[in-house]
């Protein structure tokens, strides 16, 4: 319907695949959660799971109820964590629905526990060990860890795990790593302390699975890299850390077209021809998630070569500089993928956009349509 796509994001999962195999071994002894949150960064959260279970992942985690409701509809039966509710979550669904669920302060266990569901409700305690962001710190973690043990004896609840999430693990030398790690250990003794023994002790993300071993513990939560993305550029790249990038993206040339030297190109006249010069029009913008702040900055691989984004980024459209390339209409665009032929990568448009390969890969729009191979 509607004949071929303006752009595609071919997901590779057999690299996908890989990546999880890999990271479990950087892992071993810890389990693994494949963190599918995001409709997978952006690269479909049905296909991911599913290949993440074939690839023998005990674990996903998301964020949202929601998002772990849309696994349960999709089929999946295996062990789930969300860990973001606001206030009026539906955790008695969730609970019905096999979610393991996170309580970050008090009130919220208490949310938790009067949720009117008929099954007992699995529980991980999120702990803010420095990030200052979700989870319970100081004073409130007392009072989480003195209800969870009253609801565990009572069996009300299962607390099955303590949990907690480093701010600065793509730094592996930053003190404050080391920090959060003891503050993590501190929180756990004091849940034993109270009479719960944990199960699940998890800290690490990407970043600190393939460089800290120390905070595997019994889980590690991997995202970034399973998509086969440097979690910590500086420290190394996807291919120093055996990883293979999931997703390409890409397109067709809509049109080739001659200009002469001193053309203004796109909105705002950014960049005018120095010389006479073919330009190629790529049907992609940031209405599909290519960065505005592209502009000027980023390569595309059309035409035998790395091509350069000339002018403005616009909703629909970019426009790239083709030199004397031979090109013609039609001509397949890769915008970014693994970067085995001389395309960009994800990390590459990262860098030009001063940005993340995660914002990246995350924010491409419902036009792109979505291709998943080696399934
Ligand atoms: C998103 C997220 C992760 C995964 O982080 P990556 O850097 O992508 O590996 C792990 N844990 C929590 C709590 C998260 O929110």
């Amino acid at each position: 319907m509607g004949g071929a796509p303006v752009a595609e994001a071919v997901i590779d999962l057999d690299a996908y695949r890989h990546n999880l195999r890999t990271l479990a071994k950087v892992a071993a002894g810890a389990e693994v959660m494949a963190v599918v949150k995001a409709d997978a960064y952006g690269h479909g959260v049905i296909q991911c799971a599913r290949a993440a279970r074939e690839a023998g992942v005990a674990w996903l985690g998301v964020a949202t109820l929601q998002e772990a409701l849309a696994l349960r509809a999709a089929g999946d039966a295996g062990r789930v964590l969300t860990w973001l509710a606001p206030l009026g979550a539906d955790f008695a669904t969730a609970i019905e629905q096999d979610v393991d669920v996170t309580a970050a302060s008090a009130d919220q266990l208490g949310e938790i526990l009067s949720a009117p569901s008929t099954r007992r409700p699995r529980v991980h305690l999120k702990v803010d060990t420095g990030m200052s962001r979700n989870g319970v710190a100081g004073a409130d973690l007392d009072e989480l860890v003195r209800a969870a043990a009253i609801a565990h004896s009572a069996g009300s609840a299962e607390i099955v795990g303590i949990f907690s999430h480093l701010a600065c693990a793509d730094e592996p030398a930053d003190p404050s790593v080391d920090r959060q790690e003891r503050a993590f250990l501190e929180a756990v003794d004091q849940l034993r302390a109270a009479g719960v023994e944990p199960q699940l002790r998890h800290l690490a993300n990407s970043a600190a699975t393939l460089t800290r071993p120390s905070a595997h513990l019994d889980l590690v939560r991997v995202g970034i890299a399973s998509y086969g993305l440097s979690p910590a550029p500086a420290v190394g790249s996807a291919a120093d850390f055996a990883l293979r990038p999931v997703m390409t993206l890409r397109s067709s040339l809509a049109l080739v077209k001659q200009v002469p030297a001193g053309s203004g190109i796109s909105y705002g006249h950014t960049y005018v021809t120095d010389r006479d010069t073919t330009l190629g029009l790529v049907p992609v913008g940031y209405g599909d998630g290519v960065l505005r702040s592209l502009s000027n900055r980023a390569d595309v691989w059309t035409a035998g070569g790395r091509r350069p984004l000339r002018g403005r980024v616009c909703m629909d459209q970019l426009v790239v500089d083709l030199a004397d390339a031979q090109a013609r209409r039609g001509d397949r665009v890769v915008l970014f993928g693994p970067g085995e032929d001389g395309e960009p990568t994800a990390q590459d448009w990262a860098e030009a956009a001063g940005t993340i390969s995660y914002e990246i890969v995350t924010r491409l729009g419902g036009r792109i349509t979505r291709t998943h191979v080696g399934d």
